[in-house]
């Protein structure tokens, strides 16, 4: 299978009965960004920048970010790379920025932290944006959001980054494109404020890891609860499912960068559901090429609608192993 897998690497990602499918990749260490972008044509559907925030001693001042970004941005230049401002906290630590809380989880991270500290996240931003003069590949994604008005803070203090680096790059007569700026949906509050949501930005991206975590009220990393933790619950799936409906109902780009689109199972019913854009990480992505390749829609959407009828993650797996089973 291996073997398989390997020779059909560079095909198009597209199943028996003719879907296609953009698969992407999650990175955050410059080593994945060799490996995912190696073969050219990949994009990078979810660069998580805390990363390498994490493993420095203070925080990397404007011009190193700019280094950092650039590299990033000129790995692909010719591909979407989407570039997530920093989401510390939680269970993501600055060594260098202690929070101490009782719920981490629950309390000071992503959005919510650098929008209290605008510092922070102008420095950030200005940097991806000057990262990016005389290119067009730059998205920026906007992680944790939980309501609308930090959707609109937030576009306030982009705007402010762009006009400051607009002017800089005016007077040295370069040309800075405007970039994409987009949302996670990994807080369940969103799913309820999807159409207001859409209208504020131009692409959604869900976090699936986290939105099982909130939605099923399961430490996504507490080993004693780690049998409830499922991206696989009919309920989570049923949420990934409605996102997808109402983004198409909204007419704006939906993708997904949770684990669950980096698995055999989780990638058919997620096409089945109605995505087309699955961000992983770079080592399932032949994998999924392969998977991909080997079903068809209809059958996606056929082995959804088991999922979605059943009562357990354990019932859904069951069906995925029977599906899976059949196509040998
Ligand atoms: C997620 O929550 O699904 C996600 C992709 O972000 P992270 O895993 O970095 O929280
Ligand atoms: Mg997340």
């Amino acid at each position: 299978l291996a073997q398989r897998i390997e020779r059909e690497a560079d095909k198009p990602s597209e199943s028996e009965d003719g879907c296609s499918m953009d698969l992407l990749v999650n990175a955050g260490l410059s080593a994945e960004i060799e490996t995912a972008v190696h073969s050219g044509k990949v994009g990078i559907g979810l660069y998580r920048t805390e990363i390498p925030f994490m493993m420095r001693e203070r925080f990397p001042s404007e011009s190193e970010q700019v280094e950092l970004y650039r590299n990033v941005l000129l790995a692909a230049p010719q591909r979407e790379i989407v570039m997530r401002t920093l989401d510390v906290g939680g269970d993501k630590p600055l060594p260098y920025f202690p929070i101490t809380e009782e719920n981490p989880f629950l309390g000071w991270r992503g959005i919510r932290l650098t929008l209290d500290h605008p510092e922070i996240f102008l420095v950030q931003v200005r940097a991806m944006l000057r990262a990016s003069i005389g290119l067009k590949n730059l998205s920026i994604m906007l992680p944790m959001i939980s309501s609308v008005g930090e959707v609109n803070e937030a576009r306030r203090l982009v705007e402010q980054a762009f006009f400051e680096v607009e002017e800089e790059a005016q007077i040295k007569g370069e040309q800075l494109h405007r970039p994409r700026l987009g949302i996670m949906l990994e807080v369940p509050s969103v799913l309820y404020q999807l159409p207001q949501l859409a209208s504020k930005v131009d692409f959604f991206s869900v976090g699936s890891n986290d939105l099982t975590q909130y939605l099923l009220a399961v430490d996504r990393n507490n080993t004693r609860v780690a049998s409830l933790y499922n991206s696989y619950h009919p309920a989570v799936l049923s949420a990934l499912y409605d996102i997808a409906k109402q983004s198409a109902e909204q007419n704006i780009p939906v993708s997904i960068c949770g684990e669950i689109a980096g698995e055999p199972g989780g990638a058919i019913l997620l096409m089945g559901m109605g995505y087309r854009k699955l961000s992983m990480n770079a080592f399932n992505l032949r994998k999924i090429n392969w998977v991909i390749r080997n079903v068809k829609l209809c059958e996606s959407q056929a082995l959804l609608k088991s999922a979605l009828s059943s009562d357990s993650y354990e019932e859904v797996f069951h069906h995925i192993n029977q599906y899976l089973e059949v196509k040998g």
